[in-house]
Parts: structure tokens; sequence; C-alpha cells
């Protein structure tokens, strides 16, 4: 089916229907897709101020431009474009209301921890706008040394990983400590050391290797054989999207990532366009999107939830009667982990956001400084429960 006509304005331009899944862009929208949700016809009736020359209609049809949009939202409400008052007391009273279905894991510690009595909590954490605030340059997004002594101290007494969308090598790079276990390429990509991190012989995308420093360490990698694709994908990203200023192409091995935060909002079509006509060449390659990036990834069942239950499973606390699993983090991406964890009631998700949002989080912390206070108190309390002997 080819909906590409000469004369209306095309809705599909994929001579494959199926395309539409394979794309993954029916996982980024509300709406399934825009054949099935609307009534056919409508993107016709949409009138056009300008026809643009090329193929722009792919990325507005299947929703692109709205889902980059709607992944990045702004920090503040820019007043300015409505024609009311919103008063940054309004935004106080609707992040409030918000809370009271998200409760802040500050004030809601000490809950928290009733419920850990007599259980291991595991840690898994987030990098970008987690650990670290988020920034233009996706490549200074540091965090602050006294966010890594809080990590550090953190990881001290209970298993902590970072399970971030970027390269495994970039975020242990970032955090630098080596008590932790990384899972980049959202978990594609999962690193630990070989004394704790089980290597059982049923995952046979295990295999044993060494670190930066030479020590060894097992390797969990369930897309390697995309590990080619995505280095093609990544370069031709970076080819194609040259002339459009600001764009900013990574490989992140197993997730080539193209940031628009830098790219003026008039050229974002064309940014989504040269993605979609890159992954319309590659069945396998689906699309997600993030804070103001659109990552081509492997269409394979796996994700920070998946890497979680991993990770769980490898280290030896699957067994969920004992071990408080948290999560933290601030991206959709994380929501996959937030859901396994409600899902099976095995511990909590907790939402780094500023802004009121819908979430499979139990609680919520409002920037990366309240997530240092959070970590600063689950190592007060461990160390208080170990004076008193309670390990
Ligand atoms: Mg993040």
């Amino acid at each position: 089916m080819d909906l590409k006509s000469k004369h209306a304005a095309p809705v599909l331009t994929d001579p494959v229907p199926v395309s539409k899944s394979r794309l993954g862009i029916s996982s980024l929208l509300s709406y399934s897709s825009p054949g099935a949700a609307f009534p056919s016809g409508l993107y016709l009736t949409i009138p056009r101020k300008k026809p643009v020359p090329g193929k722009l209609d792919d990325v507005r049809a299947a929703g692109w431009l709205d889902a980059m949009k709607a992944s990045s939202p702004p920090r503040k409400k820019l007043t300015k474009d409505f024609n009311i008052e919103i008063t940054s007391e309004d935004n106080d009273v609707a992040y409030s209301s918000w809370m009271i279905k998200y409760p802040s894991a500050l004030t809601s510690f000490e809950n928290i921890m009733n419920y850990a009595k007599g259980k291991r909590i595991a840690l898994f954490l987030d990098y970008d706008g987690t650990l670290s605030p988020i920034v233009d340059d996706p490549d200074r997004a540091f965090m602050s040394n006294a966010m890594r002594i809080a990590v550090r101290d953190a990881a001290e007494y209970f298993p902590t990983a970072i399970i971030s969308g970027r390269s495994r090598d970039m975020v242990y790079e970032f955090v630098g400590l080596t008590e932790l276990y990384y899972a980049g390429s959202h978990g594609m990509d999962i690193m630990g050391p070989v004394r704790d991190l089980a290597c059982a012989d049923d995952h046979p995308n295990c295999i044993r290797s060494t670190d930066k420093q030479g020590k060894e360490v097992n390797l969990f990698q369930p897309a390697s054989e995309f590990l080619p694709m995505i280095d093609e994908v990544f370069r031709t990203l970076v080819e194609n999207t040259k002339g459009i200023k600001g764009t900013k192409v990574e490989n992140h091995k197993f997730c080539a990532s193209v940031h628009y935060r830098n790219v003026d909002e008039k050229n974002w079509p064309a940014v989504a366009q040269c993605v979609h006509d890159v992954l319309k060449d590659y069945p396998r390659l689906r699309l997600t999107h993030g804070r103001k990036v659109l990552e081509v990834r492997p269409v394979i069942d796996w994700d920070k939830g998946k890497a979680v239950e991993f990770l769980l499973e490898s280290l030896g606390l699957g067994n969920s009667e004992d071990v408080l699993p948290i999560y933290v983090g601030d991206d959709r991406t994380d929501e996959d982990a937030f859901k396994v964890l409600r899902e099976g009631q095995r511990g909590y998700g907790i939402l780094v956001s500023s802004v009121p949002k819908e979430s499979n989080a139990f609680y919520s912390l409002r920037d990366p400084s309240e997530v240092m206070d959070f970590l600063k108190l689950l190592v007060e309390w461990k160390k208080s429960k170990k004076g008193k002997g309670a390990l």
C-alpha cells in the first residue's frame, strides 16, 4: 500500500504498512497509529501553509513532530505564549496536587524504610537528569563531585547500578566509580564484576571480558548482533544531518542518537525526516523519543525494565520477598523499569521531575539535588541500623 499520491497530501509513504509498527512509532504516541486511530483522510484535510518540497509529510503524518515536542517539555511554562496569566503560584499548586499521587521520596522516606525493614535494598539509577542536570551539550552532562560521593557512599551499602541510554563507556567515564554495575544503551550493554554478576549458561549473550583497568568482568549484551548495523546507521546519520545546524549524532553502540536540543525548532521536521529516511531501510531498527533526542534502537524485547530484572537475577536478588529494588529516573525510558517494579509489586520507582506528569513511579523527587539528598538519607538510615546492630 502506498498512499503517497501526486495530488493529495500523502499520509503514509512507506511502501509496506507494517513498517509503522516496526519503526516503533506506535509505541511513541498516545494513539496506536495515524491510520488506525483517526478516520482515514483526516490528514488530508489539514491545511498546509506552504507546500514543503520533499517528503516532510512522512514525519508529520507519523506524528513524529508531535512526539518530538511532547517529549521535550519546557522546564517552565512560557506564559508569554498564552493569553492567560500563569503565576508561579499556579504552578506550585499544580505540582503540589500532583504530589498527592506521587509523594516526595524525601518526605515519605520513613514510609519507604518501613517497607524496607528486613529487606535488602538494590539501587538502580538513571544518569542524565537524575544524577546530572540536563544541559545543552550532552558531552558536558557532568555529575557534581558531591553527587559522585553520594553515589559512592550508597554503593558501599547497597548494590547499585547505573542504567542509562548512553553507551556504557560514556556513562562509566562520567560516573567514574568502579564499584557500580553499569547498564548502557538502555540496558542492552551490562557490565559487572565477575565475582558478583553471575553469567549463567542460559544467557548466550553473556561473555567474560576485562574492563579498562584490566579487571575481569562479565558482559551481557542481548543485542550484540546489531552492533555493525547501528554503526552503519550512525555513520549515515552523521552524513545526512551534516547540513542541519545544531544536530548532534552519537553512537551509543546499541543505539544511535540524534540530539536536536540545539537545532532551531523550524528545522525539527528536517531532522525527523532525515532519521525517518534512514530508518526506512532498516526494518529491524526502531525509533524512540528521549528528551530532545531521537534514538534508533534494535527491535528487541529488551528495555530498562528487563535490565533491572536481569540484574536482580544475576546478583542473586531475584527473590522479591527479601529485596526492595528502588529505581530513580526522569525519562520515559525509565517508565519500563517503574512498570516492572510496580506490576510485580517488587519495589519503588521514583520519578525525577519538576513538572507534573503521569508515571508508573510511586514517588517523586524534584531534581538531581533532591536525588542526592535521598541517597544521603539512605546511607544515614543504613548506618544507623548498623549502629544498632540491626544488619
Ligand atoms: Mg534520564
